[in-house]
């Protein structure tokens, strides 16, 4: 078993630590702030090639899901955590790259892999939260193609993206009731797609939007994977969606700890540095254990999702540990800076927002915990 990264991801992590720390934390929150985007960061860190390392090569990429990682856990180790990492190359681009036909992987992969277009992820309604086979965002024949008729909200990035890819029902399965699923991808420019901002109290360049489709006309060749079998191109991005969520978290988590550690080193009140206290240095450490344990789980997702091995138990621990350490994390660097921690100067607080909301999303800790519990221990299923 090797554990050393090559040469070229070592380059790949201190290239991207480069770009990104050129713009940094405080940029980042100006940004969120005043209703900016990251779009400067992004566009340089696409023409380097890495914003869509893991789409298939001829489209711009040839690496792999663990790489795109690398790139999202360094740009929030710079302290700039991008929530459209997650959707765009991993969900989007992971899931074209496997299910998508020859014609629509030449229509949009290029987009994703230059990083030139980015494609937004829609499949939380207000009515079915956790539980997909309730969506009721409907996609009805209508001649050779499809209307499209429902509600998601909470869609990240929908004003930054071309193309939204939607998760429909197009029928019920009538032993269970649940939805039968279907993927569209469906323009943001389409007549009759509208959506709407939902204010949520995150230090994000991300809006987040309510999306409304009233009939909106869409083409079958829009259709990926089979009418009615989406869960098995839906399951394709989830896992990489849950990597890229952890790898966010781990470089929080880092970045907190790096500032915590350099204050801890010069602050000094009793004529010692604080971090000589073990009061402070021992949370820092465990602190960093519960880190490098969730980075150690997040690069097993990836890898495992690149051999094409199922990646669904890394995937779901890893997005679990890493969401519990970096709010460790985050709390303990606020602690080490005493008043500090507070100050917008010192930027710690302003990260707390992200690790926290990926506590929750894209999938809650508690359903982890449910899917560990039935999957891994065979217990029964509560719901
Ligand atoms: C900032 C932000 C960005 C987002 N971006 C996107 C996006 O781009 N695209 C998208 O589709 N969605 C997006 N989401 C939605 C996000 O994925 C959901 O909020 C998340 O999956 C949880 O769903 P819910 O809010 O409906 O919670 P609910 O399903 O209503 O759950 C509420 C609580 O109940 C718990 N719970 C539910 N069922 C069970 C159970 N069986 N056992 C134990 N506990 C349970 C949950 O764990 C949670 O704590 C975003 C959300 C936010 C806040």
């Amino acid at each position: 078993m090797d554990f050393t990264e090559s040469d070229e991801q070592r380059l790949l992590r201190t290239t991207v630590a480069k770009i990104a720390g050129s713009y940094g934390h405080a940029w980042f929150v100006d940004q969120a702030r005043t209703g900016g985007k990251a779009q400067a960061l992004w566009d340089e860190l696409s023409a380097a090639g890495f914003t869509g390392v893991n789409v298939p090569e001829p489209y711009g990429g040839g690496q792999g899901l663990l790489e795109l990682a690398m790139v999202a856990e360094e740009t929030a180790a710079q302290g700039i955590p991008l929530l459209i990492f997650l959707v765009s190359p991993a969900i989007c681009g992971e899931i074209l790259a496997r299910h998508g036909t020859a014609e629509q992987q030449a229509q949009w992969l290029p987009g994703i892999g230059s990083g030139t277009e980015k494609m937004a992820f829609a499949i939380t309604e207000p009515d079915a939260g956790s539980n997909s086979h309730k969506v009721s965002t409907w996609a009805r024949r209508d001649g050779e193609g499809w209307r499209l008729s429902g509600t998601k909200y909470y869609i990240s990035g929908v004003d930054e993206a071309a193309n939204l890819l939607v998760v429909t029902r197009t029928g019920t399965d009538e032993r269970t009731g649940r939805g039968e699923l279907t993927l569209f991808i469906v323009p943001t420019d389409a007549p009759g797609l509208t959506w709407t901002p939902i204010s949520v109290e995150l230090v994000a360049t991300e809006q987040q939007f309510t999306v409304t489709f009233d009939e909106v006309a869409v083409s079958d060749a829009n259709r990926i994977g089979p009418v009615g079998g989406g869960l098995r191109p839906l399951f394709t991005g989830l896992n990489p969606e849950r990597i890229l969520s952890a790898a966010v978290l781990n470089g929080i988590a880092r970045y907190c700890l790096d500032k915590a550690s350099a204050y801890a080193t010069t602050r000094e009140v009793w004529g010692v540095p604080i971090g000589s206290h073990q009061g402070i240095a021992h949370p820092l450490a465990e602190a960093a254990i519960g880190v490098e344990l969730a980075r150690l789980m997040t690069l097993k997702a990836a890898w495992s999702f690149d051999q094409g091995l199922d990646a669904a138990a890394s995937s779901n621990l890893a997005k679990l540990a890493a969401a519990d350490a970096a709010l460790v994390a985050v709390d303990r660097a606020i602690q080490t800076h005493g008043g500090n921690g507070m100050s917008t100067d010192y930027g710690l607080v302003t990260m707390w927002g992200m690790a926290r909301l990926l506590k929750v999303a894209p999938v809650s800790r508690e359903m982890v915990l449910n899917w560990v519990a039935t999957h891994e221990l065979g217990l029964p299923r509560s719901y």
